[in-house]
């Protein structure tokens, strides 16, 4: 499937941000776990160049060129281009706004974020508006706490928490849910360090996306 877009339909739309350098079976169970459970389409969007991490190791096209390879034969997941094609640093508060625009000011949007990042939002550009354009769906680990959290979080998520999807799926934004995910012991990195020391990742991630990895030569020392 092509770049989602995103006047279709009505239900809410979920976003999944990430580097995918390369994306692998964490990532898209993760994201099809949000999807079930939310009943929703997620937007997979890969970032152009992060704010907050180094270069990725595979240029903006091959990265989205995997994601298509990872998302053929089904519709809940698809791929949303749009950091790919800014230049420059990509804010999220940037992304969500302009999603907003085009879904207009009813349709649900959520933002989904790992835990570590959501306990980082305060060092996020413009942070305070990101509950204003959409709810946040923080992802945590079993056994992992989401407490202890900086003031200023705590303070401006006051009165958002809620354990309801309905209403993350009624209402525009402005929520903030906890999901309990499971997630695979695999990571990008990992699979990454196996292709540059000549081991092979296979059944970490879609055998397509890793015949493509090794058709186009990524990732190598
Ligand atoms: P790297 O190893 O290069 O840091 P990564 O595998 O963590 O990469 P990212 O593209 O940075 O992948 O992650 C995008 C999102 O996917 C983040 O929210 C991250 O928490 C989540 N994620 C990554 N790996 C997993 C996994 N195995 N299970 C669940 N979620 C994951």
């Amino acid at each position: 499937m092509s770049a989602a877009s995103a006047g279709s339909g009505t239900g809410p739309v979920a976003v999944f941000g990430g580097t995918f350098d390369p994306v692998h079976f964490g990532h898209l169970r993760v994201a099809w776990e949000v999807a079930e459970r939310l009943d929703c389409e997620v937007r997979l969007m890969p970032s152009g160049r992060p704010p907050h991490r180094g270069q990725p190791g595979a240029p903006p096209a091959q990265r989205a060129a995997m994601l298509e390879l990872a998302l053929a034969g089904q519709d809940r997941l698809r791929l949303d281009r749009r950091e790919l094609e800014r230049s420059g640093a990509s804010y999220s508060v940037d992304t969500l706004g302009a999603l907003r625009e085009e879904l207009g000011p009813e349709r649900p949007l959520v933002f989904v974020l790992g835990a570590d990042a959501f306990r980082a939002l305060p060092s996020w550009h413009r942070w305070r508006e990101l509950t204003g354009l959409a709810h946040l769906l923080a992802m945590t680990r079993p056994r992992q706490r989401l407490d202890r959290l900086d003031p200023d979080l705590h303070a401006a998520m006051a009165g958002r928490w809620t354990g309801r999807t309905e209403l993350l799926q009624r209402e525009p934004a402005g929520r903030v849910m906890v999901l309990r995910v499971t997630p695979l012991a695999v990571s990008s990195s990992q699979i990454r360090a196996a292709l540059a020391a000549g081991r092979s990742p296979r059944y970490l991630l879609p055998q397509a996306v890793l015949d493509h990895i090794q058709a186009a030569g990524l990732y190598r020392a």
